[in-house]
């Protein structure tokens, strides 16, 4: 299992968090502006970027309903969808602002404020060398935008899901808490599921499983660590058959 020299085309999940500063909450114009500065030295070794921004930062429609009742747990990720609208219009500003040309697409249309996903649309946009920013997650409640992530690349076909986190890739338990857990370098499907290793969630993982689609999880913090991944390096853990 090795990655290939060069990516041709990425979706970058990001999480909502990562836009904010280290309280988790909210948008930071440092914290947005350090990503758009590397996704545009990306950009320029020729990849086609496709951005899923998670809305976690402002909130998740299953904590959220979860602790106000009388709130739907629909309505709730409907919630959490026009969160990651917000994050995809800040990170947009913050992307330009480093000169490169982007695009919002929604999953749900809202005409005042980005175009509606239309794949055939994206794919010209992304060939055009246009940022593709896919806010709303897949439009629907009772995912996440791990899932988006899967299934956007999938129709785009991304030659891979890179997925920003805040440590260095897979670990065999939260390296947060247990100082000995291991970080694999590679891993399968299988070996995700089997051992239940918190990776992305399941319908994301069982989508890049069917269609064998790669997914590369690695540390946004590290510096220059995102322009590593989407050109390509071998940076964090590997997913793949
Ligand atoms: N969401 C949804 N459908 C989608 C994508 C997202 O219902 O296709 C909702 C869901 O409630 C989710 C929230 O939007 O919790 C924010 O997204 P996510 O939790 O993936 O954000 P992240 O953890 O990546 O910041």
């Amino acid at each position: 299992v090795n990655a290939p020299l060069h990516y041709k085309r990425v979706v970058l999940k990001l999480s909502g968090e990562s836009l904010a500063d280290s309280g988790g909450r909210g948008i930071s114009g440092e914290e947005s502006g350090e990503i758009a500065r590397q996704i545009k030295l990306a950009h320029d070794t020729g990849c086609q970027i496709a951005i899923v921004i998670g809305g976690g930062n402002i909130l998740r429609g299953a904590q959220f309903s979860g602790s106000n009742s009388m709130v739907h747990e629909a309505t709730a990720h409907y919630m959490g969808m026009l969160a990651t609208i917000i994050n995809s219009l800040a990170m947009q500003d913050a992307l330009e602002a480093h000169g490169l040309q982007t695009r919002v697409m929604s999953a749900i249309p809202t005409d005042k404020i980005a175009e509606t996903f239309i794949r055939r649309r994206a794919l010209r946009h992304l060939t055009r060398g246009r940022v593709v920013i896919l806010a709303a997650g897949i439009g629907n409640p009772f995912v996440t935008t791990d899932t988006a992530a899967a299934q956007r690349a999938l129709e785009i076909e991304a030659d891979v899901v890179l997925k920003a986190t805040r440590v260095d890739g897979v670990y065999s338990d939260d390296p947060e808490k247990n100082p000995h857990a291991v970080l694999y370098e590679s891993l399968t499907y299988s070996d995700v599921m089997e051992k239940n290793l918190r990776v992305m969630d399941a319908t994301a993982i069982a989508l890049c499983s069917e269609h064998k689609k790669p997914i590369v999880v690695f540390n946004f913090k590290k510096n220059g660590n995102i322009v590593r991944a989407i050109s390509g390096e071998n940076v964090g853990t590997w997913i793949g058959a």
